[in-house]
């Protein structure tokens, strides 16, 4: 029996121990495949849950045969997804009604939802905002507990196990706990720590790791292919092996955040500036959105400067030769004037510190520039006394 993977991309580990547990008969019926958001976790459950519905005795999924093409056409009735909605604001009166189910909008968001997700898997995200109301986990389980005796194999999808309220975690508990017969739950998460212990205990866990550079180039080529964008070398060192992070940066501002770190960069010498970039960004959720954003890249991008240096041993300790480190790490060389940057922050460890703050700040603060000024004077005062005059 062979297994295939066709949407997973790079996880040659992860599909390996599928494949054995598969090969085995003995595949869990609960699976928690958990990592950094973008890993894969959404295209491996739609692979698996595929091969597991899929009736061919020599390859999995055959494409051919009666479920693999239902499937295809997001149209097999033994596929349930658990996908979490936006609650409406009508609702909101109540925390979590019990007895409505999804109203006609919520039903288009969620059938947009699920053709998203198996049309894109790596470029599909849940809202933070969006759950699995009670009423969703109770009308699934009731469908379960109904063709119990069918025989059939069925499969349960649930693309973000946060997205689960108390309710609907404690019906996934008890479901798990006398699992209806014949019934693979495929979970995806990815901060495993503030999640139910007992819901955790049911399942088996299969973690995700960032790609392999080679693995990497390779996905991302194929992710710009799906996109219909040109590949983007220049964005790989800020994606951190996670091909959704790549395909997120490839689609809205990777380049542009790219040019904004860098003028920021070169703004850091005078607070002033960081204050009229504050000031100018604040107003509304959107600029705030924005700066969330470039603090975000920020980040990564010293995270990759890092690593860039720990990978150029002759440089250890000193200040490295960026272009020639970028052409050992097969990284673009266009990328010198930007890590380059980094290169010039007097104290990094202070500033990774403050790019911490400040991301925090932004996202929690009801007045973040005013916060934000205020961390960067701190940054600014550490900076100025640790580095010889
Ligand atoms: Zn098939």
């Amino acid at each position: 029996m062979h297994f295939n993977f066709p949407r997973t991309l790079g996880q040659e580990d992860a599909k390996k121990r599928l494949s054995a547990a598969l090969a085995s008969g003995r595949f869990p019926h609960a699976l928690l495949v958990h990592g950094e958001p973008g890993l894969g976790q959404l295209a491996l459950l739609l692979d698996l849950a595929q091969i597991l519905s899929c009736e061919d005795t020599a390859t999995k999924p055959c494409g051919t045969c009666f479920p693999c093409r239902a499937f295809d056409a997001s149209a097999l009735e033994t596929l349930h997804h658990l996908i979490p909605i936006v609650k409406n604001d009508r609702n909101s009166g109540s925390d979590d009604d019990e007895e409505a189910g999804p109203e006609s909008g919520q039903i288009d968001e969620l059938n947009e939802s699920i053709s998203l997700w198996h049309r894109h898997p790596y470029g599909y995200h849940v809202s933070e905002k969006a759950m699995v109301r009670t009423s969703q986990a109770r009308e699934l389980l009731g469908r379960l507990r109904f063709a119990e005796n069918e025989g059939r194999v069925r499969v349960v999808v649930l693309p973000w196990l946060e997205s689960l309220n108390d309710n609907s975690a404690t019906i996934l508990l008890k479901t798990l706990e006398e699992p209806p017969a014949n019934v693979y739950f495929l979970i995806a998460s990815d901060h495993r720590s503030g999640l139910m212990q007992t819901l955790l205990s049911r399942c088996l866990h299969l973690g995700l790791s960032p790609l392999s550079a080679s693995d990497f180039r390779v996905a991302a080529e194929t992710l710009s292919q799906r996109a219909q964008k040109p590949f983007a070398a220049r964005l790989l060192p800020f994606a951190e092996g996670s091909p959704g992070l790549y395909v997120e940066l490839l689609e809205n501002d990777g380049e542009e955040l790219l040019e904004e770190a860098l003028r920021f960069l070169s703004a850091t010498s005078d607070w002033r500036v960081f204050a009229d970039y504050a000031a100018e960004t604040s107003p509304g959720a959107e600029g705030m959105e924005r700066t969330t954003r470039l603090l975000l890249f920020l980040l990564r991008m010293v995270r990759a400067y890092q690593l860039l240096k720990a990978t150029t041993p002759a440089n250890a300790g000193t200040r490295i030769d960026t272009a020639e480190a970028l052409e050992q790490a097969g990284w673009d060389d266009s990328l010198a004037a930007y890590l380059g940057a980094i290169d010039a922050v007097a104290d990094l460890q202070a500033f990774a510190a403050f790019l911490e703050s400040a991301h925090r700040a932004v996202r929690e603060y009801s007045k973040p520039s005013i916060a934000l000024v205020g961390l960067f004077l701190e940054y600014e005062g550490k900076a100025n006394r640790s580095v010889p005059a």
